[in-house]
This record gives C-alpha cells, sequence and structure tokens, in this order.
C-alpha cells in the first residue's frame, strides 16, 4: 500500500469531481476526496466510501487544508460551475477560485507535489476569436453575472503561473470546454440537465435568446482520460481539452426532442447577460502533444446521459427547481 500514489482532488463530491475519483481508485492511487458538499452530492462517491484506498474529508478548500502523510499530485476541481450556480453563490466561486488555489499551492509546496487546475473556456469570455486557442486572452466582462466565475479562473491560473515560475512547482492548467454525462445535477441550470428534465417532466423546453448561439459538448470519460494525460505529460502552459463538434443551441433542442421522445415543443425565453455567442476548441495541442482525441459522439453520449436521468427517482426529477435566472439578478 506504501507505494501507491497519493492523490488530493477538491471538488470530489461534484460532477467532475467524482468521476476522477472513480477513474483514479481504478487505477489503485490512494485517493484524498475533498468537498464541502455546497453544489456537490455525498450521493457522487458513497459506493467508494468502503474501499481502504479512499478517504473524505468534509473540508472547504477556501480555508487552510491539511492533509497528512504524502502526497503525489493534487487536482483543483471545487467550484460552483454552472451560471445558475455562481449567481446563486457569487462569493463562494470568488473564494474558491484565489483563497482555495492559494492552499492548494501552499500544500503542494509543502508535499512537493504537481497540482493540476480545473480552468474553464470561461477565461475566453464571450470570444472572438473562433475556434478559441490557448493564446487567444479573452473577452471578459469582470462585473458582468458571469465576471465572478470567468475571473476567478482567470485569477486561478495567474497564481498557479506565480507559483510555477516563482517557485519552480510542477503545474498543469487545462481548460475545459462543456462537458456533460451522468451525475449532473439536474437543477444546476446547464443546457443539458434542463432540457433533459424539462422532457422527462413533460415541460416545454427552454431556449434561452433566438438559439443560434453554440457550444461543443464533451462526454465526461473523454474529459477525464485528457485531464489524466494532461496530469502526466510535461506541459505547464494551459491546454484546451473538449469535443470541437459544434452545434446551436436550437439544433440541440432538437436533438433533444428527438432522443426523449418528448410530444413538448421549444419556448424561447431572454438570452442572459453576457451569454457567449459561440464556443468551440482548438485541441490542436491536445492532439499533438497528449495524442488524445474524444473519442464518444454526441449521439453516444447524450444516450448514456439519458439513461442516467432516467434512472433518478421521480422525486428527484419533481423537486427540481425551475431555470429561472432573472430570480437570481439584481438590477
Ligand atoms: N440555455 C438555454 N436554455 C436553458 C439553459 C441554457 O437555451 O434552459 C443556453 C444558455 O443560454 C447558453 C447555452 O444554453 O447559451 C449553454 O448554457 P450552459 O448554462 O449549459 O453553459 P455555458 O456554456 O453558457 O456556461
Amino acid at each position: 500500500m506504501e507505494d501507491r500514489k497519493r492523490i488530493l482532488i477538491t471538488g470530489a463530491a461534484g460532477f467532475l469531481g467524482s468521476h476522477l475519483c472513480d477513474f483514479f481508485i481504478k487505477k489503485d492511487y490512494h485517493v484524498i476526496a475533498m468537498d464541502n458538499l455546497i453544489t456537490g452530492s455525498l450521493k457522487n462517491i458513497e459506493h467508494l466510501f468502503p474501499l481502504e484506498n479512499f478517504e473524505f474529508h468534509h473540508h472547504d478548500v477556501s480555508k487552510f487544508i491539511h492533509v497528512s502523510g504524502e502526497l503525489d499530485y493534487i487536482l483543483h476541481f471545487a467550484s460552483p460551475a454552472s451560471p445558475i450556480d455562481y449567481l446563486k453563490i457569487p462569493i463562494q466561486t470568488l473564494k474558491v477560485g484565489s483563497l482555495g488555489i492559494h492552499n492548494c499551492l501552499g500544500l503542494a509546496k509543502e508535499k512537493n507535489a504537481r497540482v493540476l487546475i480545473a480552468s474553464t473556456s470561461e477565461v475566453y469570455g464571450d470570444p472572438e476569436v473562433h475556434p478559441q486557442v490557448e493564446e487567444y486572452w479573452g473577452h471578459v466582462n469582470p462585473v458582468g453575472p458571469r465576471g465572478v466565475y470567468d475571473e476567478a479562473k482567470r485569477f486561478q491560473e495567474a497564481m498557479t503561473m506565480a507559483y510555477h515560475t516563482f517557485h519552480g512547482l510542477e503545474t498543469r492548467i487545462i481548460r475545459i470546454f462543456n462537458t456533460y454525462g451522468p451525475r449532473m445535477r439536474l437543477n444546476d441550470g446547464r443546457v443539458l440537465p434542463a432540457f433533459i428534465g424539462q422532457a422527462l417532466r413533460g415541460e416545454d423546453l427552454t431556449i434561452f435568446g433566438d438559439g443560434s448561439q453554440t457550444r461543443s459538448f464533451c462526454y465526461v470519460s473523454d474529459l477525464i482520460e485528457g485531464i489524466y494525460r494532461l496530469l502526466l505529460s510535461d506541459y505547464h502552459m494551459p491546454m484546451n481539452v473538449g469535443n470541437p463538434s459544434e452545434i446551436s443551441i436550437k439544433d440541440f433542442a432538437d436533438e433533444i426532442i428527438e432522443l426523449t421522445g418528448t410530444d413538448q415543443k421549444v419556448v424561447y425565453k431572454d438570452l442572459p447577460v453576457n451569454d457567449p455567442k459561440q464556443r468551440r476548441p482548438d485541441i490542436t495541442k491536445a492532439r499533438e502533444m497528449l495524442k488524445w482525441e474524444p473519442k464518444i459522439d454526441r449521439a453516444e453520449g447524450l444516450k448514456l446521459t439519458y439513461d442516467y436521468f432516467k434512472s433518478l427517482s421521480q422525486d428527484d426529477l419533481l423537486k427540481t427547481e425551475h431555470n429561472n435566472f432573472e430570480k437570481y439578478i439584481k438590477h
């Protein structure tokens, strides 16, 4: 057991964090999972609790972190990650991307561990360069409703790079584009759980704006493989990982209607402020340096995700609050 690699995963009870826990447990790592459970759920990781190489710390990473013993890797994945979440909890969103990463980097320095941070396509804001390459600096409104997330993630990249250059810490920065799959929260406001939840409840699908805005959706297992390859690589600059297959939100709604067989139609609502008009990753670097390529196309990934949502209880489906941005925006 002594020779097991030891990895700390923050945000471990969330969508991506819990898939990372599963992945590293399968690779026979010792996984130290940390989460304050504000947006994460223990349901996502409870199957791991009986394992001797898994431990859970109910802790807010924005406060001082202590982990005993050695650490090889730290993955910082704690953060609210949907527009509804960061409208609801803006201050925590800013804190986890700033104080949270500072604590992780300090711990990494102490333990001589390598850190990988979850950054995001949101650092590009509403992009004027398409598809987005890593060299693009972005088009972000710091004081708009998305500013708390976008700027926290940008600060997180800057802080990580400073620890790399000033302290010589081993760091990795992944820019994650829209990712989907089982364990997304039905009520997190993101478009896929919103549409599938609406179809399952027999409600109309709410398209924000005219639906011409685009996104590029990556299935979760592809992303996790990309994270792993980047972690083990020797590349410290930011790297995009996502699926470049781009689709408009209107066409995406049509795909969900077909997948679910719902009789409901689409209804149009106001576009949230600063909603990016287009988003597609340029993944040349990941292809060349990590030999990484997404394997699951949207048809297959959506089917797997729909099967997961169908398996949830009627209770889970009904207690979902409706997708209402207006409620959280103070004018
Ligand atoms: N969206 C929508 N209807 C919904 C939820 C989201 O039309 O019920 C749109 C949203 O305005 C955005 C896109 O779908 O243009 C993706 O939204 P999401 O919140 O999933 O992620 P984002 O990429 O904007 O962070």
